[in-house]
């Protein structure tokens, strides 16, 4: 037996961002088995991402009328607007990679989650972070429509049955390209070498030879049992959104 292994080789994935195509996953993973209206396809190196925005789950802010209405956890409600059908387009590259400098994310779509809803970063507008009142308009699934019935996602959910709550599943993909996973990493451990991003390089259920990617932050906030899915910087160079 030849032994091929590298003095230095260990579970610890070498991948260097800008080296792994995410397309075979990104259209495996995205879709609504509610509106079935998430389509994927691609341009060259890019990736094109379409959704009409309504989740694949439950939510009061389908209606009380509507077939997958569901009531407000207790303490929670009163935003006046409801889900409405939206024409999202997020264009990402199939190759993400670092970008020399790191924008800041902002208000407004950052991301997209495998349902097709926008995922949003811990802003309001305008430019107000979110506070407490806030949170308590904010669904079991850790989202909201804005007024223009665009629902989206600030945080976590509440009891792990929607995008994730304590655990390493894939939420979605920012609009730089990479992907943002739950709290945990597949080990079941959290992750303790993230960088300024909320990111790092190792290996995912769904690219197991490693990439770039982000977590969800590990910090109760404001004491209210959700977890924000984004704040701060992007790592790589954010694609378009339009509506
Ligand atoms: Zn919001
Ligand atoms: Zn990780």
């Amino acid at each position: 037996m030849v032994n091929c292994k590298k003095s230095s080789d260990s579970s610890t994935p070498t991948t260097t961002t800008g080296d792994v195509d995410i397309t075979s996953v990104v259209q495996a993973k995205f879709g609504n088995t509610i509106t079935n209206a998430v389509t994927v396809s691609t341009s060259g190196s890019s990736i094109i991402i379409k959704s009409d925005g309504r989740p694949n789950h439950k939510s009061p802010y389908w209606g009380a009328s509507n077939a997958n209405y569901e009531a407000f956890q207790s303490g929670h409600g009163a935003n006046p607007s409801l889900i409405g059908v939206q024409n999202y387009t997020m264009t990402i590259p199939a190759k993400p990679a670092a970008a020399s400098t790191h924008e800041a994310t902002s208000l407004f779509a950052i991301g997209m989650a495998l349902n097709g809803v926008p995922i949003f970063n811990d802003q309001e507008g305008p430019s107000t972070t979110l506070d407490v009142g806030k949170i308590s308009s904010l669904d079991k699934a850790g989202a909201h429509p804005a007024q223009s019935s665009d629902y989206h996602y600030h945080v976590t959910d509440y009891d792990g049955t929607y995008t994730t709550n304590d655990d390493a599943k894939l939420v979605g993909f920012l609009r730089d390209g990479f992907p943002i996973y739950g709290r945990k990493d597949k080990d079941g451990t959290y992750p303790s070498n993230l960088d300024a991003y909320n990111g790092h390089t190792g290996a995912t259920t769904e690219f197991p030879n490693g990439i770039y990617h982000y977590h969800t932050r590990n910090e109760n906030y404001l004491n209210t049992g959700y977890y924000i899915l984004k704040s701060g910087s992007y790592y790589g160079t954010k694609g378009t959104f339009t509506q």
